[in-house]
């Protein structure tokens, strides 16, 4: 069924994470669309991960540049990200939730690479207040093709069939689609349409959450779109570009939620 614009869908499933209730801070990070091409965000992520104080870091989508299926992992730049996040997930907590980009991510990865998995939408219960967690895509309800196309790609018979191809292949598409902005822009949808405040405010009614926090946008804000409705939303990194040098973290504790520079300088 395909939702007339504007016209609230069928509410998604809203899981519920409780936080351990000893950690002082909870971390959450989004977009850093890791690859080949971005070994200073790759680091600064990783200082993160070894020096923050937060015992919990909720990575909200779009960890990865692209994710074909979880045998990506054979290659060396993924190879190595995934063994670096499983050394980080041994001194601390960490969750994923996938974004546009990075949707295929599955079991083995997230096995490999120590993450705990979260589904779009997570409820997080923490410091006694409830959180709304979600990468974002699936509320930009105005851009309708990108919702066609999501719900094309979020198939199981899409991803069966696509899986079904051979690695190299898929790493071919891959690399088209990061060559071809058009395409790339089927994955991402339009830039410059926002999520709708009226089904985040529907969203967050049925989940009985306070504060909706996504990324996707990468457009950081701490604001009030629709009366009742605080989000926060996430920055996108890149330290790999110079002048356009951006990273940083939410963090919540039992004070509310602050915006902090990454760890470890
Ligand atoms: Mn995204």
């Amino acid at each position: 069924m395909i939702p007339a614009s504007g016209t609230a869908s069928a509410l998604p499933a809203f899981d519920e994470w409780v936080a351990e209730p000893t950690w002082p801070a909870i971390d959450f990070i989004s977009d850093l669309h890791l690859s080949d091409t971005l070994p200073r965000t790759a680091e600064a992520l990783f200082r993160h991960l070894a020096h923050t104080p937060a015992p919990c870091v909720i990575l909200l989508g779009d960890l990865f540049e692209l994710w074909v299926g979880d045998d990506q992992m054979t290659q060396p730049v993924e190879a190595s990200l995934v063994q670096r996040l499983a050394e980080a997930a041994g001194r601390r907590r960490l969750a994923f939730m996938v974004g546009n980009r990075d949707f295929l991510a599955g079991a083995q990865l997230l096995r490999a690479a120590g993450l705990q998995g979260l589904n779009d939408p997570t409820v997080l219960a923490a410091f006694g207040r409830r959180v709304l967690l979600s990468h974002g895509d699936a509320l930009c309800l105005d851009d309708q093709p990108y919702q066609a196309f999501r719900r094309e790609v979020r198939s199981p018979a899409w991803q069966q069939a696509f899986l079904a191809r051979p690695l190299a292949e898929r790493l071919h598409i891959a690399a088209e689609i990061r060559q071809a902005s058009k395409t790339r822009h089927r994955f991402d949808g339009d830039g410059r349409i926002d999520i709708d405040p009226a089904e985040a405010l529907r969203w967050l009614r049925a989940a009985g959450a306070d504060t909706l926090v996504h990324g996707h946008t990468h457009r950081p804000s701490d604001d009030e779109p629709a009366s009742g409705l605080r989000r926060h939303v996430l920055t996108d990194w890149d330290l790999d570009h110079g002048s356009a040098d951006r990273a940083g973290v939410l963090r919540l504790t039992r004070d509310g939620f602050v915006r902090v520079a990454p760890a470890g300088g």
